[in-house]
């Protein structure tokens, strides 16, 4: 039944006309949960008020769907308007992008473009940009673009790697040579079995060995789940390794595990939330859902309450 729900959600995230018809009502059925909100000032709101809590922030301008050259600059310039309003408002947080907002797409030459555009802006702020990872189709693309631009703008730049994906490990193998900030997380996409490992206890237990192996190489690591035993498993690993605290930190989604959130940061690691905000909210809502269709009970409440 939970795989029946999650396969239903993740085809209704992929649905154009539910995407547009959302972004005409708002947020609704308790989007507001996962999303900051539609405008730039209630994202910054939002980090605001996880800063004052000893929480840092990565802001995500949500986008899907991007099929025109001038939907990607679009998206470039939400980009660069989100590090200016970090900067101009002083709060701490740095940027998460995908590739495919910025035109990947439509062309690698237009994406590298909005890339760099949008490097230059989060250099001059002495800020910092993660390339999410998205499908596998995308997935080879993306790690080229990231070394490409690693090479060009040095720390300014981070990838994600997924522990789902069999290829993960010898990926961080290569890109160790970039000394590159990675955020480590399991996959949150539906991978054939020929790419990806089926089995939830695989991914979990590749999830552990990529981690170690990349604190064990030096490099930094953003370590994004929910998952105690994982959390668990990296405090136990970094303390017998003598990992110093300012080599990691952890990350979870806004709205997801907020006390947990809140703990991690009162014992002394550094805690990231990602907090995506706009009005092109649909799909990610429903990635959510596909996660824990547990969380349905809750949009259920909450849409006879709106
Ligand atoms: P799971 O195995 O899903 O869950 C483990 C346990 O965590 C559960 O048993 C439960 O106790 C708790 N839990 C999980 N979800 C919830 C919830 N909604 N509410 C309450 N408890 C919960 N994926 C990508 O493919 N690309 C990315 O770029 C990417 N970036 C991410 C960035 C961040 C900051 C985070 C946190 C995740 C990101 N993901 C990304 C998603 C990730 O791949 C997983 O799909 C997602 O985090 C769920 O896996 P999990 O590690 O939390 O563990």
């Amino acid at each position: 039944m939970e795989s029946l729900m999650r396969n239903a959600f993740l085809f209704l995230s992929k649905n154009r006309t539910a995407n547009r018809t959302a972004k005409k009502y708002g947020l609704r059925f308790g989007a507001k949960r996962f999303v900051a909100g539609e405008q730039i000032s209630e994202a910054i709101t939002a980090v605001r008020e996880l800063n004052d809590r000893g929480i840092v922030v990565t802001l995500d301008h949500l986008g899907e769907f991007i099929s025109t050259t001038d939907e990607a600059v679009e998206s470039m310039k939400y980009c660069i308007r989100t590090l200016d309003e970090i900067a101009a408002s002083g709060v701490k947080a740095n940027l998460s992008l995908k590739l495919t907002q910025l035109g990947l797409d439509i062309s690698r030459d237009l994406c590298l473009s909005n890339m760099r555009s949008i490097l230059e802006a989060a250099s001059r702020y002495d800020n910092f940009v993660r390339i999410d990872m998205e499908d596998y189709a995308h997935n080879e693309a993306s790690i080229e673009l990231f070394c490409q631009l690693r090479e060009e703008f040095g720390s300014t730049i981070g990838l994600v790697i997924q522990a789902y994906l069999y290829k993960s490990e010898e990926d961080i193998t290569k890109l160790h040579r970039y000394q590159p900030n990675l955020r480590l997380v399991k996959g949150a996409y539906k991978e054939p079995p020929e790419v990806a490992f089926p089995k939830k206890e695989d991914v979990d237990n590749n999830y552990i060995r990529i981690i170690e192996q990349h604190l064990k190489n030096g490099d930094y690591a953003a370590i994004a789940t929910h998952d105690d035993n994982i959390i668990n498993s990296v405090k136990t690993f970094v303390k017998a390794n003598n990992i110093p605290l300012s080599q990691f930190e952890f990350q979870m989604l806004y709205g997801i595990r907020t006390q947990a959130q809140q703990q991690l940061a009162d014992e002394g690691y550094t805690m990231r939330v990602y907090v995506p905000y706009g009005d092109d909210w649909y799909g990610y809502f429903m990635r959510r859902l596909a996660e824990r269709p547990a969380n349905v009970g809750f949009v259920v409440k909450s849409m006879f309450k709106s």
